[in-house]
């Protein structure tokens, strides 16, 4: 590519007094570089190669007496005067008088808009809105005059008289050039080379996604280095860097890459930006649990020894610290005696946190600041970067410091607030600490000259640069004076294009946004006829194309030479031999334990395998119950990692009052209601509907048993036993839903009573029954929520009939998981196991029911008749043998699984039910598996 620039500046390097001037510093920095490149000159003087900002600076320079403003000032300034306003109103539109209390949040927007204001000049202020911006210029010219500083933006556009003599290139490019082009066209020193109108289109690579199109720059990249050009040689440049760059910081990642990001974050999001802004969040949401969280489980802070950040989170995870009380300090409410450390922690941070929040000054807050990370946070422990970055919050607060001091403001109300939306505003570019290929945000590097420059994203509404006058007005009020947008985006791809000794533009349909269209200085072709391969096969190695032999193979070992060996090597280790994949039962050392299929299952080893059964055995003998039954019926993997191996997710979140605490909270309160029956030997009475149902008196006469006063009692010391675990925050919620509790308990026993009529509990809750199975050395154990007995005739003694009772939350088991299915399996095996369980213990099983005490989703029955003799019952009470022979042979069939120690995921078209909810996806990668 030929180089109009180098040229131009070759001829005039022997010109000592010639300076020559860029629009960015990027490109007068690269052109500095390859000037020496070129001349063959050991240094040149970094002044002769500058930007238009630094040009500007030298012509336009202000008053000789004044200080240039700082951003800090514009923001103490505006902060000041929006205070003012909300006091004694002076703006009508910009917030109108009614609403000048709101006026601090307009800060921001003010301080950003200062510098502008200039552009009101010669404007003829017709509306409230222009009057407002100029009565806010006024008072800015008179702060800034009275103490002798001056606004950059504002200088006279006089140029002063330069020595030497200065090249501009394409200066037309940059966003204020208009306004100074008259003054810079009269220097009379001063060589113009302007872009000029431009309407060529370039050829630029099209492909379907943004992310087809990343992969292509990083192979032809990769190519570029294979080729011998120096990394260092190369850019890549991004138009909307914000969406692109996370696609772009992963392929990379993914390709081995080594990136150099020159794009500058706001500093907000540094080190010292979130501990400031997680520190106010705590303070002001008077130490949410989710602030909390965002400060303590931040893993880049490097917290002092001795404290335990996690421990308070998980009592705040163990006490449902769900949201801050009016009256209550909620955390401290919910420690004991044992969370001193907690405790101590918690109080630190709680005035740690307030005092930063309530700072009346950038001083005090500076002091609040420092005396937090001298007291939690060990400074030896942060990154090089981190302190960098630190240190450079520091400097910012210190400068509004300056700022306010020098604004002779006092106090200064939500200092810290203040300095945390400055740190938005101000940018920050770390310097790179390893190399890599320089990536920047288009269209900074327009102007360089590097051996390959890769040019990303041109479309239509991610290219975009533009010269916006009056840009702190709304669009209609620019509309009607006028404002015309100078387009500068076609001017600087053209440049770009000119910008490297081979220059490939890009360009994808589908972006990071959506379908949108090509920047109009562009022509989509084909990747090829673009200058890029669209080579996919060149794309990483997978493991279809990982024989040593094939071309896409070699291909890929060519283009990514370290991935490929490496995944070559990676996947001869995880991947288990293809022989132990398929065969019938795996053998005993294949650990591939997600491959196993119930009629293929992997086998445990044989140390594994006997603590499995030890861990399922009592006195020698392999303890069933109908939960094991059913979890080997579904998945043994998650069996294996729950039960045996008791690997479980970490909590970091909070759960409101879950289906479990609700769920104890009813069989609790049933269980303190029926167990005194039980105890004396009393029989329940049907009597009354505490809700007016229909079901009138008992066969007996009697009043009601148990009665709604008791089941009332029942539920308050469910509660308080609830609250005494889980603390008061839960306590406090529990007792809200108390009304919706006590209604669908009372319901429940409208539903229910009316089965056990002049029936006496036998067993609630307690005892824990076991019965021996045909299968040897195994036997049944359960324990059930409520059995009762019929009463033999007009004796206080029950029968040895048993009804069944087992309380659901809400939802009820179909009556097709209750029946046997054509192989003679069920879906439930929990009636059958007790009925099985009743029977060898002398009763006489003679109905099964599930009780649902919310009522089950979607309306219908709280009663669902498993067997008996009831017309709807699943199974009728003489099939009951039936289902006692499913149970056995179900019993069988998991002793021998647990003895061979299977291991199996459920069969792919089980997975949908099975798997919903399931915490073990990342282990078993089920549902990550492509095959
Ligand atoms: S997601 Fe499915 S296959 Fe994986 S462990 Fe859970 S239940 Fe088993």
């Amino acid at each position: 590519m030929a180089d109009a620039i180098g040229d131009a500046i070759l001829a005039a390097l022997d010109d000592s007094s010639r300076r020559f001037v860029f629009p960015s510093e990027v490109a007068a920095r690269d052109r500095l570089e390859r000037s020496l490149e070129r001349s063959g000159r050991k240094a040149l003087p970094l002044e002769r190669f500058i930007s238009w900002d630094a040009f500007k600076a030298l012509a336009f320079p202000g008053p000789s007496q004044g200080r240039p403003a700082s951003s800090a000032l514009r923001s103490v300034f505006a902060r000041a005067l929006m205070e003012e306003n909300a006091g004694k109103p002076f703006l009508n539109a910009l917030v109108p008088r009614s609403k000048a209390a709101a006026s601090p949040r307009f800060a921001r927007m003010v301080a950003k808009a200062l510098p502008a204001l200039r552009d009101l000049d010669g404007l003829r202020l017709l509306s409230p809105l222009l009057r407002d911006w100029q009565a806010i210029r006024e008072r800015y010219a008179a702060f800034l005059s009275e103490r002798a500083l001056f606004e950059p933006g504002w200088n006279d556009r006089t140029a002063l008289a330069l020595s030497g003599s200065y090249t501009l290139f394409y200066p037309d490019l940059t966003t204020d050039w208009t306004d100074y082009e008259q003054a810079v066209r009269a220097m009379p020193n001063a060589a113009l080379i302007l872009a000029g109108e431009e309407r060529t289109r370039y050829p630029a690579a099209a492909f379907a996604t943004i992310v087809d199109e990343v992969r292509a720059v990083l192979i032809g990249l990769q190519k570029a280095i294979t080729e011998g050009i120096d990394p260092a040689r190369i850019l890549i440049s991004v138009a909307a860097p914000e969406s692109v760059l996370p696609i772009l910081e992963r392929e990379a990642a993914v390709a081995g890459v080594s990136l150099d990001m020159r794009e500058a974050r706001p500093l907000s999001e540094s080190a010292g930006g979130r501990l400031l802004a997680d520190l106010l969040r705590l303070a002001q949401s008077q130490r949410s649990f989710s602030a909390m969280r965002s400060l303590l489980l931040d893993r880049s802070r490097p917290w002092k020894e001795g404290l335990n950040p996690r421990a308070l989170i998980d009592l705040g995870i163990r006490k449902h610290v769900l949201a801050a009380l009016p009256t209550i300090d909620i955390w401290e409410a919910s420690m004991g005696a044992k969370d001193d450390e907690e405790r101590k922690l918690y109080r630190g941070l709680r005035s740690a946190s307030e005092r930063i929040a309530e700072a009346a000054g950038f001083g005090q807050l500076r002091s609040a600041f420092d005396a937090f990370r001298r007291a939690f946070l060990d400074e030896a422990g942060w990154t090089l970067a981190q302190n960098d970055e630190i240190a450079r919050c520091i400097r910012e607060l210190e400068a509004l410091e300056e700022a306010s001091k020098a604004a002779g403001l006092g106090r200064i109300q939500g200092a810290a607030a203040a300095y945390l939306e400055e740190l938005e505003e101000l940018r920050y570019l770390p310097v790179s600490e390893a190399g890599g290929v320089q990536v920047y945000r288009f269209p900074v590097a327009a102007g360089c000259m590097p051996a390959v420059h890769f040019v990303l994203n041109l479309s239509e509404g991610a290219a975009q640069a533009a010269s916006r006058p009056l840009s702190f007005l709304r669009d209609d009020e620019r509309e009607r004076l006028g404002a015309r947008d100078r387009d500068l985006s076609s001017g600087l791809i053209a440049l770009l294009v000119r910008s490297g000794e081979r220059v490939v533009l890009s360009y994808s349909e589908d972006g990071p946004d959506g379908i949108r269209a090509a920047h109009q200085a562009i022509d989509p072709q084909s990747p090829k006829s673009a200058g890029l391969a669209d080579d996919r096969d060149a794309w990483l190695p997978n493991a279809d194309c990982l024989a040593p032999s094939g071309t896409a193979a070699l291909r890929q070992a060519a283009v990514f030479p370290i991935q490929s060996s490496s995944a070559r090597a990676a996947l001869a280790t995880v991947l288990p031999p293809r022989a132990a994949m398929h065969g019938s039962s795996g053998g005993s050392d294949a650990r591939s334990y997600s491959e196993g299929s119930p009629e293929r299952a992997r086998l445990l080893g044989s140390a594994l395998r006997e603590r499995v059964a030890a861990a399922q055995s009592t006195d020698g003998a392999l303890t069933i119950s109908d939960t094991l039954i059913e979890e080997l019926e579904s998945c043994a993997f998650k069996r294996l990692f729950y039960r045996y191996l008791k690997l479980r997710p970490v909590d970091t979140g909070l759960s409101f009052v879950d289906a479990l605490m609700t769920g104890s909270i009813y069989h609790n309160a049933l269980e303190s209601l029926f167990r005194p029956l039980a105890e004396a030997g009393l029989s329940i009475v049907c009597g009354e509907s505490a809700n007016g149902g229909e079901e009138g008196a008992g066969a007996s006469g009697e009043a009601r048993r148990p009665d709604t006063a008791e089941l009332a009692a029942a539920l308050d010391e469910a509660i308080a036993l609830q609250e005494r675990v889980h603390g008061p925050f839960a306590g406090m919620l529990l007792r809200t839903s108390r009304p919706a509790f006590l209604r669908d308990l009372e319901r429940a026993l409208d539903a229910l009573l009316p089965k056990l009529d002049t029936h006496v509990p036998i067993i609630v809750e307690k005892p824990n029954l076991s019965a021996a199975l045909p299968e040897r050395d195994a036997m049944l154990v359960g324990r059930m929520d409520l059995v009762c007995a019929p009463r033999q005739g007009a004796g206080r003694e029950p029968g040895r009939g048993a009804v069944i009772i087992d309380f659901k939350k809400r939802s009820l088991p179909k009556l097709k998981e209750l029946a046997p299915d054509e192989d003679g399996r069920l879906g439930r095996y929990q009636m059958p196991a007790y009925a099985y369980l009743l029977k060898a213990s002398g009763y006489e099983p003679e109905a099964a029911y599930y009780l649902s005490i919310e009522g089950p989703s979607g309306g219908g029955k709280r009663l669902v008749c498993a067997f008996g003799d009831e017309p709807k019952a699943a199974v009728p009470l003489e099939a009951l043998p039936a289902l006692l022979t499913a149970l056995e042979s179900a019993a069988a069939r998991a002793a021998g699984r647990l003895r061979r120690g299977e291991v199996y995921l459920p069969r792919e078209d089980d997975q949908e039910r099975i798997c919903a909810d399931c915490d073990y996806r990342p282990l078993c990668r089920a549902h990550y598996t492509v095959h």
